[in-house]
């Protein structure tokens, strides 16, 4: 299976199954907008209490808010945003597509990128044992050329996005010679900056209207926030406010699924630190949001650091976690060093001090930040492409197994009784009673037994518990683990212990190194 065929089933089991639906489907949908189902929605929510309790419940300098959408519009000149929040477009004459011009140049680096590691790994079958890869990339002709192709495209990108020069961002696409993948031409506009903010208006009367937006970024919730918290917190500095919310951008190019949404979820913390610390604490949270991915289990390789090319404007450091989709490594969280950038302009811009007294160096200032910034949307697309797998089986059989790690799982347990009589669907309901209120189980009796356990699979379901005419005997169960397919004979009243175990949140966050 190609990595593009894995996409369109993923995409499509979503559906299939109540993970990700588009939204107002009856209506033909809306562009980059999803409404999560009812697993969707169990998945999402798992994701976003192992991110809270690692990175609040687990410390006692960090703690949560949940500020609303709707800021005062002063906000998003202090941020920035209404000045900068840009991306530059470009539009296809022929297919009538829109791309963004970065966005272009950096899949063609990709591509060049690409095909120097095919050379490489060409040779290396090639030479054997004898192949000394550093000697080859800097002797082989086309190797040599191909990088310098791509390192003065990189760095004619670099200072093109650097200095803001539009003009020459489209010199550098036409002189890469980057057709567009739909008409195949490279009959280009100009480039043009596109504000990706959304504005409506608050007020009932035409005249007396403000435009406000709705937020891009839930961190300038936590910016104005900054003293409320840290005063009736008593907060000493370096401590973290937390919080997860919506966050909206009008994306210019939104065609990967929940990758770029127009609506989508974000999970931010914000960092505050005396300045001239803020380099030892973005390396701190760069190594720890790291272990928070590779805690799930899916693979280290499949996880990469990508340094940014261009700082934004707030910035003076930042680096993204990449994850390797079915479409590429692409980003899933970011880093950022944001200096006293926000706070120091939320000063200027209202009028108010935001400023900390320090009792251990005597004196007062604006602190500096560290940000952590991630997308649920991203990462629920991270656990559905690294999970889904299709399996031969034994007897020509296949299944769909959604390897989704246990504690993250929508349900972790489904009960199933052999037969819907004999008093078994009893003994089935007693054992979701015992379980329901620590984890989301389900009951189901209906088809064969091997159908029940396909469902489970294609689900993500860790467990599947048979009750049998025996259970009624020996008050015993059936346990079949959904990525060995074993089954075990276990005691119902070891249930709960047993899944707890494999379950709880508790086993993923002890696995997290702070
Ligand atoms: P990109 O370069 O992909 O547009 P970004 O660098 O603008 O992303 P940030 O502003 O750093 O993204 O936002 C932090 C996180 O929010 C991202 O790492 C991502 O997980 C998530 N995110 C940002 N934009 C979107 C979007 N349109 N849809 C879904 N998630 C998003």
């Amino acid at each position: 299976m190609t990595q593009e065929e894995l996409f369109k089933k993923l995409i499509a089991h979503s559906k299939e199954y109540g993970f990700i639906f588009p939204s107002s489907e009856i209506y033909d949908g809306l562009s980059a907008v999803y409404d999560y189902g009812q697993l969707g929605v169990e998945l999402k929510n798992n994701i976003k209490a192992y991110w809270w309790d690692a990175m609040t419940r687990l410390r006692e300098n960090i703690v949560g808010i949940d500020a609303a959408i709707f800021m005062h519009p002063r906000t998003w000149e202090a941020s920035g945003h209404v000045g900068a929040f840009n991306d530059p477009l470009i539009d296809n004459k022929d297919s009538k597509k829109r791309y963004r011009a970065d966005v272009l140049l950096e899949d063609h680096l990709a591509k060049l990128d690409e095909k120097i590691e095919k050379e490489v790994e060409k040779a290396r079958k090639r030479f054997g044992e004898s192949f000394d890869e550093g000697q080859y990339r800097t002797t082989s002709e086309r190797v040599v050329a191909l990088q310098k192709d791509r390192d003065a495209i990189h760095a004619r990108m670099v200072k093109a996005l650097t200095d803001n020069d539009l003009t020459e961002l489209r010199q550098i696409i036409v002189d890469a010679e980057i057709v567009d993948p739909v008409s195949g031409t490279r009959n280009w506009t100009e480039v043009r900056q596109f504000n990706l903010m959304f504005d409506t208006k608050m007020g009932s009367v035409a005249e007396g209207a403000n435009t406000i937006y709705l937020r891009p970024e839930t961190a300038q919730g936590i910016f104005v926030n900054f003293l409320n918290v840290q005063k009736t917190g008593r907060m000493k500095i370096p401590f973290g406010i937390a919080q997860i919310g919506k966050a909206f951008r009008n994306e210019i190019v939104a065609r990967q699924f929940i990758f770029r949404m127009r609506e989508f979820e974000q999970m931010e913390m914000q960092f505050f630190v005396r300045p001239g610390e803020e380099m030892q604490w973005y390396e701190y949270w760069k190594n720890f949001r790291m272990s928070w991915h590779r805690a799930l289990g899916f693979g280290d390789e499949l996880y990469r650091f990508h340094d940014h090319d261009k700082l934004a404007h707030y910035a003076n450091a930042a680096a993204d976690v990449e994850f390797r989709f079915p479409f590429g490594f692409k980003e899933v969280e970011g880093i950022h060093s944001r200096t006293d950038f926000d706070l120091g302009n939320h000063e200027k811009f209202s009028g108010k001090k935001l400023r900390y007294f320090d009792p251990e160096t005597g004196e007062s200032y604006v602190p500096y930040v560290v940000e952590t910034s991630i997308g649920v949307d991203r990462m629920v697309l991270q656990i559905l492409s690294a999970s889904y797998a299709e399996e031969q089986l034994d007897g020509g059989e296949s299944r769909v197994v959604m390897r989704i790690p246990s504690q993250l799982a929508p349900v972790k347990v489904a009960v199933l009784p052999l037969v819907k009589k004999d008093g078994l669907p009893e003994i089935a309901r007693g054992i979701i009673d015992a379980l329901k209120y620590d984890h989301n189980v389900h009951y189901d009796e209906k088809d064969s037994i091997g159908k029940r356990y396909r469902r489970q699979d294609a689900i993500g379901t860790p467990f599947c518990v048979t009750v049998d005419h025996t259970s009624g005997e020996d008050g015993t169960v059936t346990v079949r683990h959904r990525d060995t397919m074993e089954q075990q004979r276990v005691a119902i009243a070891d249930l709960p212990a047993l899944i707890n175990k494999e379950c709880s949140l508790r086993s993923l966050l002890e696995k997290l190194k702070n």
